[in-house]
């Protein structure tokens, strides 16, 4: 009796799940005129296109690399395929990329993007340069709009429209890289401007884990553009149950935004809390498989006044993490038009710094970046769909 509550239960459970996937799926990769986008497949899935039009396995390698190693989207340049061929492949594929609808450089050259997909939708992307060196970091959304809604996070006030597909996550890099040159990837570890991946833009990844992690293991695969997983960190607010699976799966850097260190205050500012409290969060990345001391989990604290910027919260975030390997980075809040909080004072933000390096752990504060551009996370989208209906309502006003 209750065996059977329960296998009905699980179905409730799965047909929930599923229609939720397909009402946020990203649109087909085929597009209007029939042709299909080869970016973003798997090397399996890319052999069996190939092999449905009579092509050998080995064309798929030879693809493979003039997309991901070359970066080539015309196949009239790719010169180991004849002619023929190339003509055949054209007729029939496409190599996409998205299309960047607006892009800021900032006075530091922190630089944003907003690129626009095919269906319309929008997703942020920043390339970060680092201050020292002669690199830099590109932030990747991983969906439009966010369902988690933390109190802070100017994406989380706007609904979810979808999940971005592995094309699409895989293809902000691939566009970020058309922009500076970047192409062909370079070989092993040569210092490059977008060397590393930070997945830290619009959404929750490990809320959208089967496209991310296929866009991932694109982007490492040895023979394309060949990211070490070390290169590559995911974000995440806390979702418990995909956190063993990103770091067995994908082996990437962990990144958790915990943002505050008792439940009544976490389970306000990111509300996944109540779902999945601190202290499963905490056990969650003790046994994550990834981390070591020489590949540290990062906590994220953002550096709210008045709210979680005590030296009590300090020696409890301490306390929390011992035994960790960890680092702890202090954001500042960025404000935001309609936000509810200001940025710690600097003296705050020094002490709480303090009080956790004399416990043994870096905590840097990060820097606010690009801010004549950035202002917070979202809040390019938003602008830009202002602007977009404001120029609607203008063109549906009659005419003076
Ligand atoms: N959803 C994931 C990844 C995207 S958010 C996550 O929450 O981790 C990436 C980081 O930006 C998070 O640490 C988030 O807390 C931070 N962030 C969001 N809004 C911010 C703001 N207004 N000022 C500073 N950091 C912010
Ligand atoms: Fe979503 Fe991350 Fe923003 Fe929270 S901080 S609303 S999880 S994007």
């Amino acid at each position: 009796m209750s065996g059977s509550l329960t296998a009905e239960l699980t179905e409730v459970e799965r047909d929930r799940i599923l229609a939720k996937s397909v009402l946020f799926a990203p649109p087909p990769a085929r597009l209007a005129d029939g042709r299909r986008d080869l970016v973003g497949l798997s090397r399996a899935e890319l052999a069996a296109e190939l092999a449905e039009i009579g092509e050998k396995p080995f064309r798929a390698k030879q693809l493979w690399h003039w997309i991901y190693h070359q970066g080539v989207t015309d196949f009239s340049r790719m010169s180991s395929i004849a002619r023929p061929l190339q003509e055949k492949l054209a007729e029939r594929f496409v190599i996409g990329r998205p299309e960047a609808a607006t892009v800021q450089t900032s006075e530091d050259a922190t630089r944003k993007f907003l690129f626009r997909f095919r269906d319309g939708q929008e997703a942020e992307t920043v390339y970060i340069p680092d201050r020292e060196e002669d690199r830099g970091a590109v932030c990747i959304s991983s969906q439009v709009g966010c369902t988690l809604s933390c109190r802070f996070c100017h994406t989380g006030t706007q609904a979810l429209v979808r999940n971005l597909g592995a094309a699409e996550i895989v293809g902000q890099f691939m566009a970020a890289r058309d922009a500076y040159g970047e192409w062909p990837s370079p070989k092993g570890e040569t210092p490059r401007l977008l060397s590393t991946i930070v997945l830290m833009g619009m959404g929750e990844p490990l809320y959208n884990y089967e496209n991310v992690a296929k866009a991932m293991t694109i982007v490492m695969d040895n023979e394309g553009i060949a990211l070490s997983r070390r290169r590559i960190t995911l974000s995440t607010s806390g979702v418990v149950p995909m956190v063993e699976r990103c770091g067995s799966e994908l082996g990437v850097n962990l990144a958790v935004s915990l943002h505050a260190v008792r439940d009544e205050l976490r389970d306000e500012l990111v509300p996944l809390n109540r779902k999945y409290p601190i202290a499963e969060l905490i056990a969650a990345c003790r046994r994550y498989p990834a981390a070591s001391n020489a590949r540290r989990i990062t906590f994220e604290y953002i550096m709210l006044r008045g709210v979680n910027d005590t030296p009590a919260d300090a020696r409890e975030l301490v306390r929390l993490i011992a035994g960790i390997p960890a680092k702890v980075n202090l954001i500042p809040f960025n404000p935001w038009p309609g936000s509810r909080f200001e940025v710690s004072t600097k003296a705050a933000i020094d002490r709480f710094a303090g009080i956790v390096m004399d416990a043994g752990f870096s905590s840097p504060v990060r820097s606010p970046r690009g801010q004549d551009i950035l202002a917070a996370c979202g809040q390019l989208r938003t602008a830009s769909r202002r602007s977009r209906d404001e120029g609607e309502s203008r063109r549906s006003r009659p005419a003076a």
